[in-house]
């Protein structure tokens, strides 16, 4: 009897789970993939939008005019082409709720990062590697790909299936507000000020490239600086212990092989015509 019930409950569980998997799926724009994500929007825009306003407050944001008029100017640009794409594709629903946001930090580490609904930062540590804006869109077009991929959320799914086994996100956060409030936060976490830092996967890195590059060529700049900031990223880290940036991302010959294939369709968005 006993062993019956358990057999039921598991049966609930995977039905649960299949619903959740049918129902909280998405397609990635521009890449086409298929990704579970069953968190909405407006929940994590929320959690995302005060996260980042708490990191801020505890950060020392750069008084540099230059280097943060550079982010500002990079971040804005690329952002207004995201949206002016999205708007001929008639996806702009796809960017309902973002609160674009970009600021440069004072911090040595060559790092940049993205949280939901479009907030980004960048590190002052970067602006010695990325000194051109075309080099510095390579980096904001790939944290632009995460926010509109949804990356972050589509990690959290997972994390919510795994940690709960499929249990809605209400309940969830019903029972165990704390657990899943933690979850959130190291899914969105910002390096060492919310705890560990979820490395994004693989896929993750590479479909941010891919949708990087597309991003920074429709604000009209040359993609081809992926290659050579990639270069000039690998050169400043030889022999040094690579930054949390590059630790959870491919090594740098992956990624520059990786972009130079993704480079003919970012060129056709660049100049209009395939190369
Ligand atoms: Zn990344």
């Amino acid at each position: 009897m006993k062993q019956r019930f358990v057999t039921i409950q598991i049966l609930c569980l995977c039905l649960i789970s299949s619903t959740l998997l049918l129902t909280g799926c998405d397609t990635v724009p521009i890449s086409g993939r298929r990704q579970l994500n069953y968190v909405p929007d407006s929940y994590i825009n929320s959690m995302s939008f005060d996260s980042y306003r708490e990191f801020l407050s505890k950060s020392k944001v750069s008084t540099d005019p230059k280097g943060t008029a550079m982010v500002k100017r990079v971040g804005e640009n690329i952002q207004k082409a995201v949206e002016r794409y999205f708007e001929m594709e008639n996806q702009s629903e796809l960017l309902e709720g973002y609160e674009w946001e970009f600021n440069l930090v004072d911090d040595p580490a060559a790092n940049a990062w993205a949280m939901a609904g479009g907030k980004v930062v960048v590190y002052t540590g970067l602006l010695k590697i990325a000194k051109t804006d075309e080099q510095l869109a390579v980096v904001v077009g790939h944290e632009i790909a995460h926010a509109v991929a949804r990356h972050g959320s589509e990690r959290l799914s997972q994390q919510l299936i795994y940690t709960f086994g499929g249990v809605a996100l209400d309940k969830a956060l019903e029972d165990q507000p704390g657990k899943t409030k933690e979850l959130i936060m190291t899914a969105y976490g910002a390096g060492g000020q919310y705890g560990v830092l979820l490395p994004y996967s693989r896929l993750h890195e590479t479909e941010a490239d891919h949708l990087g590059m597309i991003f920074m060529a429709l604000a009209g700049y040359n993609p081809e600086a992926a290659v050579s900031f990639w270069e000039n990223m690998s050169a400043n880290n030889k022999g040094k212990e690579p930054p949390e940036f590059l630790s959870t991302h491919p090594s740098h010959s992956t990624r520059i092989e990786k972009i130079k294939e993704f480079m003919p369709k970012a060129m056709f968005y660049y100049t209009g015509k395939p190369r």
